[in-house]
C-alpha cells in the first residue's frame, strides 16, 4: 500500500483498482492514511508554503428551485426559512469583508429564479467597479451558457459547481427531479471554455455512495483538470429524505482530500465548512490533508442560520469573517498563517 501512495505522489495518478484499494485501506489503517496525508501536505507546501487563502462567503439566497435529496434548501422543504439578500446587503458584506482583508468574495446560493442575468450582472458589475482588485467567485448552480458568459463579462472570475457524483446511477438517485449528470457536466465544460477558474467536488458518505463511486469522482476531477476541488462529508438535514442517514466518515473524507491534492498539486482545495462542522478539529485536519483554502462566512448575521443546507452548520467563530484573528491563531498552532492575497490558480 505504501508503494501506491508513493506512486500517486510522484505521478499524480493511479488506476481505478489501486485507488479503490488505497481508499479502502485508509478507512482502517491509520498508518497508510497518515502517510497519504503527509505526502499531500508536502505537495501542498511546495506550491503554497504555509499560507492559507481565505474566501469571504456571501450566501445570496436560500430559495432554490432544485430538489436535491440531501439539501436543506431543496424546494420541497416547506419548513425551510427563505431569504434573499438585496444588492445593498451584498455590497455591505463586501465593504465589511474588504476592510477585514478579504480579496475573494464568493456569491453562493440556491437556484433562485428571481436571480435574472440582469440582476446578477448589475450586482457583479457594481462589485467589480467598487473592488477592482478582488476575485469574484460564483456558486449559483446550473445556468445557461449565455448566462455564464454574461456574468463573466460583468466581472466574475471563478465558478464553483460541484459535479456531486460522477456515477450516473448515483447522480440520478440523489437528483431524481434534476436535469441529469450530463447537463451538470455540460455546465462545467461551458464554464471552463468561457475562461472561468472552475471548482468541482462531491460529498463523502452520501446515501448509496461506495468507495468505487469516490474513485470515479476523483478520476473525473483529475481528467477535467479543474482549478478548485471541494470535498466535504455529507451531513444530514432532518427535513430532507436523507435526514436519518449517518454523516460521512471523517477519515474517508480526509483520504479523498489528500488524494485530490496529490492528483492536482496546483489546485485550490478548501478545508470545507462541512469538515469543520463534522469535527471540532476538522478544519485543521483538512489542512493537514493538503487543503489550502478556508471560506469564512461573510453573510449578514441574521441570515446565517437560515442558509441551512445541513444542520448545525458552522458559521460563527473561526468559520466567520469576523473571527479571522481566532482563525489565524488556530492556523498558527499547526505552523500556518492566513495568506491575504487573492490566491488565483497558478499552474507552475
Ligand atoms: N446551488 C448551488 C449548487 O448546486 O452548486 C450552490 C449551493 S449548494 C447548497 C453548495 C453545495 O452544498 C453543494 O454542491 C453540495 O455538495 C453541498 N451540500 C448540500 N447539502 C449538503 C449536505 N446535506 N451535506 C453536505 N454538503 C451539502
Amino acid at each position: 500500500m505504501r508503494e501506491l501512495v508513493e506512486q500517486l505522489t510522484s505521478t499524480g495518478g493511479l488506476d481505478n483498482a489501486s485507488l479503490e484499494a488505497l481508499l479502502t485501506q485508509c478507512a482502517t489503517d491509520d498508518g497508510v492514511l497518515q502517510l497519504l496525508r503527509d505526502n499531500a501536505v508536502r505537495t501542498a507546501q511546495k506550491q503554497f508554503g504555509h499560507g492559507i487563502y481565505i474566501r469571504g462567503l456571501i450566501e445570496l439566497s436560500s430559495y432554490c428551485h432544485q430538489d436535491c435529496l440531501y439539501c436543506g434548501l431543496r424546494r420541497s422543504n416547506r419548513s425551510a426559512e427563505r431569504y434573499r439578500l438585496t444588492m445593498e446587503e451584498v455590497m455591505a458584506c463586501c465593504r465589511e469583508g474588504y476592510a477585514l482583508g478579504f480579496r475573494t468574495f464568493v456569491l453562493q446560493g440556491g437556484e433562485d429564479a428571481t436571480h435574472s442575468d440582469a440582476w446578477l450582472t448589475e450586482l457583479i458589475s457594481m462589485m467589480r467597479t467598487t473592488y477592482p482588485d478582488v476575485a469574484i467567485t460564483l456558486s449559483l448552480g446550473e445556468r445557461r451558457r449565455d448566462s455564464y458568459e454574461a456574468l463573466k463579462t460583468a466581472g466574475a472570475n471563478r465558478y464553483l459547481l460541484r459535479h456531486e457524483a460522477a456515477n450516473e446511477a448515483l447522480y440520478e438517485s440523489l437528483h431524481p427531479a434534476g436535469r441529469g449528470l450530463k447537463h451538470r457536466l455540460d455546465c462545467i465544460r461551458d464554464l471552463k471554455s468561457l475562461g472561468y477558474q472552475v471548482g468541482m467536488g462531491m460529498m463523502i458518505g452520501v446515501k448509496g455512495q461506495t468507495i468505487s463511486h469516490i474513485v470515479e469522482d476523483l478520476q473525473l476531477i483529475k481528467s477535467m483538470e479543474c482549478e478548485m476541488v471541494g470535498i466535504g462529508p455529507f451531513l444530514p438535514h432532518h427535513a430532507t429524505p436523507l435526514g436519518n442517514e449517518p454523516a460521512g466518515d471523517l477519515k474517508l473524507t480526509l483520504a479523498a482530500v489528500a488524494i485530490a491534492r496529490l492528483m492536482l498539486p496546483h489546485a485550490l482545495i478548501p478545508s470545507t465548512t462541512a469538515l469543520a462542522t463534522l469535527s471540532p478539529t476538522g478544519r485543521l485536519e483538512g489542512i493537514l490533508s493538503g487543503a489550502n483554502v478556508v471560506m469564512p462566512n461573510l453573510s449578514p448575521s441574521d441570515v446565517r442560520a437560515k442558509y441551512a443546507i445541513y444542520e448545525n452548520k458552522a458559521s460563527w467563530g473561526k468559520e466567520a469573517a469576523e473571527g479571522l484573528e481566532a482563525l489565524n491563531k488556530e492556523l498558527q498552532t499547526i505552523g500556518y498563517n492566513i495568506n491575504y492575497s487573492r490566491g488565483d490558480y497558478k499552474n507552475e
